[in-house]
């Protein structure tokens, strides 16, 4: 099985380094790996961001692995080339079309949620965001006289893009807890009337283990905060997902321990997909190049890389369980208030793998 790393910028070569050291040790060196350039070191290297070079190692593999690109260097609003068009042609590359952002607080880390520990507890909540579709890619324009412009943004889904999240949804609460949120906004919007009936008529025909129900957003962003706990996975469309996710992720109170995967058609190693797998955090052009950032978030996308792209779960599950007993054991970066570099905090990871192994 082959893995594509992308390290990209900032603190991403670190952090992405640290999760390769990880995915051997996991694997007993059962993987292959070939790194690629993208975002602003591709820029530098090559005057694009996103090299053919990197799209056929990507397509090469079975996963991908990203740190994080962008940074002050390559900032200029004016500049024709920049370092996030290379993460939005590489998704498009391979047809990526679900991202998944699971949200599990630590018990060690709760003091840094905003949430009090008893509404914290049994919280364990993934949220698939359609990634394609949506207001995001509709038809639009500003239209009119200066000073009496009217714009316009079209929110548009067709059938087989609702199909495909809402699978990817039901898969992902088959093999976890059974139950299906599907989020929308069908008291309103006729995408998401649309939604619901295609939603309702894939579950039942083809998920008939997964208890699905419909919450509208308003109220989901609400139980987000007031009963977590209750969510198993969250389905929804790309803007309700966009805004849904940063305010999941909060929950778990630190931006450098949580994962996401990027996932694309079934890519016929069992009942996985292609998927690219980065850290929620961005390159965190502050603390590049000194070793201290945290690599929690890489090393958990890269357990989801062996789950839901290598179909390793039980390799995917040790590794979830290290970190978890990791920060139980109180090994902790700066940002989580501790003094661990990223490479001795990896370490602290990797000695709990290797108990098991
Ligand atoms: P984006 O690329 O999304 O625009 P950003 O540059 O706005 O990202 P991030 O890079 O995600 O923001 O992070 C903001 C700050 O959070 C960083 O400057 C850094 O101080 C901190 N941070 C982010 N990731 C980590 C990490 N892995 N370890 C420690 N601190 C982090
Ligand atoms: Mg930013």
């Amino acid at each position: 099985m082959r893995v594509a790393l992308l390290p990209g910028d900032g603190i991403g070569p670190e952090v992405v380094a640290e999760a390769r050291r990880v995915l051997d040790a996991v694997t007993g060196g059962a993987l292959a790996f070939d790194e690629a350039l993208i975002g602003g070191a591709a820029i530098d290297a090559t005057g694009t961001a996103l090299p053919d070079d990197t799209t056929d190692a990507c397509r090469r593999a079975d996963a991908v692995l990203l740190g994080a690109v962008g940074g002050p260097k390559w900032d200029d609003p004016l500049s024709p080339v920049r370092p996030e068009q290379g993460l939005l042609a590489i998704r498009r590359a391979l047809g990526l079309f679900a991202n998944l952002r699971p949200v599990a607080p630590f018990p060690a880390l709760a003091d840094a949620s905003p949430l009090k520990p008893e509404r914290l507890a049994g919280v364990d909540l993934l949220v698939v965001r359609e990634l394609t579709g949506g207001i995001y890619f509709g038809v639009k324009g500003t239209y009119g006289q200066p000073g009496r412009e009217r714009a316009r943004d079209v929110c548009s889904y067709t059938t087989e893009e609702i199909e495909r999240i809402v699978r990817v949804g039901a898969e992902m609460a088959r093999a976890r807890r059974g139950r299906l949120t599907s989020v929308d906004k069908a008291n309103v919007l006729e995408t998401s009337r649309l939604w619901r009936r295609v939603a309702t008529r894939v579950v039942a025909a083809e998920f008939p283990d997964v208890s699905l129900e419909h919450v509208l957003v308003d109220a989901c962003a609400m139980h987000l905060v007031t009963n977590p706990a209750r969510f198993d996975v969250i389905v929804t469309e790309n803007m309700f997902g966009d805004i849904l996710t940063d305010e999941a992720a909060v929950l778990a109170g630190s931006i450098g321990v949580l994962p996401s995967a990027s996932l694309g058609a079934p890519n016929g190693v069992g009942q996985t997909r292609m998927g690219l797998y980065e850290p929620i955090h961005g390159s965190a052009p502050d603390l590049a190049g000194r070793g201290v950032a945290n690599p929690v978030g890489t090393i958990l996308s890269a357990a989801l890389l062996l789950r839901h792209s290598l179909g390793l779960e039980r390799e995917a599950r040790l590794v979830e369980r290290a970190v978890a007993e990791a920060l139980a054991d109180g090994a902790r970066t700066a940002d989580l208030g501790g003094s661990l570099s990223t490479r001795e905090m990896t370490d602290a990871v990797m000695g709990r793998l290797e108990v098991r192994t």
